[in-house]
């Protein structure tokens, strides 16, 4: 059994993303746990908005059968107007309280300049002699955000780790429905048909119906 935290900057990352791995995972025996940075409202919605998607990020956790999803509830989309030593600390109370074997963050150069923080912070946060039991470290993919990277930041998103999730896609889309706020009409990258299609495209790439792609970080045996 491995405890599994993903840190995700807002509500719904946490399943865009590695969604289908993490309920593949619970499947398995493993205590999964998400932790939502930014409350992914205050720069979009008005006020009430950020209860809203706590609440759907609740419910999407019970469909994929996550242990525990913890909201730090930091300002959406201004993550970077925070000192990175701040975020960090919030993230390092999480992860040493958690003590997880695999952690999983975002692609650090997202679009979405919080998803750039959050990574970078999770990063620093779980450095080797912080949490020593950590085995693996892997970066996700985050559709809507990772394909619309700045060109000039240069390192595309390289994935070296894919997970099967034929079992667990269709879980991975209930789980998104939760989230009507957030859900788009296709072709936009979160609606669920583009979801299906994006799992299909990965599959394709290893031979299996479904995949979740993922970089690997650092990895210790
Ligand atoms: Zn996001």
């Amino acid at each position: 059994m491995s405890i599994v935290a993903v840190l995700a900057a807002h509500p719904d990352d946490e399943l865009l993303g590695p969604g289908g791995t993490l309920a593949l995972w619970v499947r398995r025996g493993d205590d999964v746990h998400a932790i939502i940075v930014a409350d992914g409202a205050t720069s979009r919605y008005e006020h009430g908005m950020a209860s809203v998607l706590a609440k759907s990020s609740r419910r999407a956790g019970d469909v994929l059968g996550l242990s525990s999803v913890r909201d730090l509830a930091l300002p959406d989309q201004r993550l970077d107007a925070i000192p990175l030593i701040d975020v960090t600390q919030r993230i390092e109370a999480v992860v040493d309280e958690l003590r997880p074997d695999i952690v999983l963050t975002h692609f650090p150069q997202d679009v979405n300049a919080d998803h750039c923080v959050v990574a970078r912070a999770t990063w620093t946060a779980c450095r080797p002699y912080v949490l020593p039991r950590l085995k693996r470290f892997a970066v996700f993919e985050t559709p809507s955000s990772t394909e619309w990277a700045w060109p000039a930041d240069a390192a595309a998103f390289a994935p070296t780790v894919f997970v099967d999730i034929s079992e667990t896609l269709e879980d991975k889309l209930a789980a998104m429905e939760c989230y009507e706020s957030e859900l788009r009409d296709y072709p936009h990258p979160r609606s669920l048909r583009a979801l299906r299609e994006r799992a299909g495209f990965w599959g394709s790439r290893i031979g299996r119906a479904a995949a979740e792609p993922f970089q690997l970080l650092r990895e210790v045996t």
